[in-house]
């Protein structure tokens, strides 16, 4: 048997154990993957596994059925997946995940939520979470 590589390259959680080895659709991958980031390198087998959960946070939305593709290690009745996994190719819509915090190396896009607080109240501000 070949040895791939299947760790996710931004958690290093291993996506065959653990049941997330799927095919996004192209669109999706290059939501995940911008080309001007790309290095040559990436093109090698095993160098763009992503899990579910560190490809959901690098578009901002959730997986969803639209977002696989019709090969055979999308398909829902396979043995072994993950339940995330499950859900997202069980579902119709996608939703936008809130982020918490700001991942590493990445420039935030668009501005931080904050609540604006009248002046001299004197009170604390109110902490989110
Ligand atoms: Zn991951």
């Amino acid at each position: 048997m070949p040895e791939i590589v299947t760790q996710c390259c931004d958690c290093g959680l291993g996506t065959n154990v653990a049941g997330e080895w799927f095919v996004a659709k192209d669109k999706v991958w290059d939501e995940a993957w911008p080309a001007d980031r790309l290095k040559s390198w990436h093109y090698l087998p095993g160098q763009m596994v992503l899990c579910i959960g560190c490809l959901e946070k690098r578009i901002g939305r959730t997986l969803c059925a639209t977002d696989f593709t019709d090969e055979m290690v999308n398909r829902i009745d396979k043995v072994g997946i993950s339940d995330r996994m499950r859900s997202r190719l069980a579902a119709d819509v996608s939703l936008p995940i809130r982020k918490r915090g700001r991942p590493k190396g990445s420039k935030n896009r668009g501005k931080p939520r904050c609540r604006r607080l009248t002046k001299g109240t004197g009170s604390d501000f109110e902490a989110e979470g």
